[in-house]
């Protein structure tokens, strides 16, 4: 089975539905049919500076997140980014074959430094797309399910290992393919569903977090805007009608229901239906995967076990493979 590999990062609070619905849910399905390795990219948060108490905390939430959400370890490896070494050691290397231009262009870091000016921004934060280059190319993965916003660092990861390739020799590492894993639906921000929903929007009254008190949820689902027609259309149509479109899509993940279907019922009918109805079915699929992530939260001493024995199964892919590297690099092995 071809290797997949893909993680987020531990965030304040918890993750929200576009996460869950644009990823996580993704990567449950994709465990079927791929040997999938999903972790916390905990090296990648240190990138704003976390507090070190509150990270210690996120990464534990965000992993008990991934397994109510369904991730098995059973099935997959689930694991923390720096409890494997590795990823910051081929960083280093992968730093080293990155031009300074080539990394400026990324429009990641020129949206993210423009915000924060450059004595605010970290080099840690200019080095990330290398540091995710690794991650991609420690387990030989053949895909990477990355939403529509990773396009171009996964295109630099590719730069990158022909580049390696072409000067180490062939074979030194894998180049993945291009194919992005068709990812999920795109969830938009409640109060502005021409906005993304974001762990970083404005205010936040339009985000649904997964670990959030399911009144609020409701709350946030109820009061979502929508558009002014008179004879309350309901269909799936992004471009004329973003707020009912994307109200579908999210009743549709939780329900597991035709998005044709949902339509049809509340087609009509006045949105305050629909509202009422999608919180309600929100609050439902919200409730048993509380229970879930607390369960996993309330035995911190299991949870890290859980953690400790995917951080070895990954580690026993990325070993050697670094080895394979630093070999190629001309590091003098150790005697
Ligand atoms: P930030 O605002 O800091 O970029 P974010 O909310 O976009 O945060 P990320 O950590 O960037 O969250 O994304 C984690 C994963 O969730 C990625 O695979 C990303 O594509 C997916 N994702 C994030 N937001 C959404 C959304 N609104 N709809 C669908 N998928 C999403
Ligand atoms: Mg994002």
């Amino acid at each position: 089975r071809p290797r997949i590999l893909s993680g987020m990062q531990p965030t304040d609070g918890s993750l929200h539905l576009g996460n869950y619905i644009g990823a996580l849910r993704q990567w449950v399905a994709l465990q079927d049919d791929f040997d999938a390795l999903y972790f916390v990219a905990d090296l990648h948060s240190l990138t704003v500076n976390p507090d070190p108490a509150a990270l210690r905390e996120r990464t534990r939430r965000t992993a008990a997140q991934y397994l109510a959400a369904g991730v098995d370890p059973s099935r997959s490896i689930l694991f923390v980014q720096s409890h494997v070494p590795e990823h910051a050691q081929l960083g280093w290397l992968l730093q080293c074959q990155t031009g300074f231009g080539e990394a400026s262009r990324m429009t990641q870091f020129k949206d993210k430094s423009s915000k924060q000016g450059s004595e605010g921004t970290t080099v840690g934060l200019f080095a990330y797309p290398m540091l995710m280059a690794a991650d991609i190319l420690l387990y030989d993965s053949a895909l990477v399910p990355v939403g529509e916003d990773q396009r171009q660092h996964l295109e630099l990861t590719r730069d990158l290992a022909e580049r390696v390739n072409t000067r180490f020799g062939a074979g030194t590492v894998v180049v993945p393919d291009a194919h992005i894993v068709k990812a999920g639906a795109k969830i938009q921000d409640l109060q502005n569903p021409s906005a993304k929903m974001s762990k970083s929007s404005s205010g936040g009254k339009g985000v649904v977090w997964l670990l959030e008190d399911p009144k609020k949820a409701a709350k946030a689902v109820k009061g979502a805007v929508t558009d002014a027609d008179e004879t309350y259309a309901v269909r799936f149509d992004p471009a004329a009608k973003p707020g009912i479109s994307n109200l579908l899509t999210i009743f549709s993940a939780v329900t597991g229901r035709e998005i044709d279907d949902i339509a049809a019922e509340y087609d009509g009918r006045g949105y305050g239906y629909l509202k009422v109805d999608l919180a309600d079915a929100v609050v439902a699929w919200l409730a048993p995967f509380q229970e879930r992530a607390s369960t996993y939260l309330a035995d911190p001493a299991e949870l890290d076990k859980v953690l400790a024995d995917g951080a070895d199964r990954a580690r026993a892919i990325a070993a050697p493979v670094l080895d394979r590297v630093y070999e190629r690099f001309g590091l003098l092995p150790v005697a």
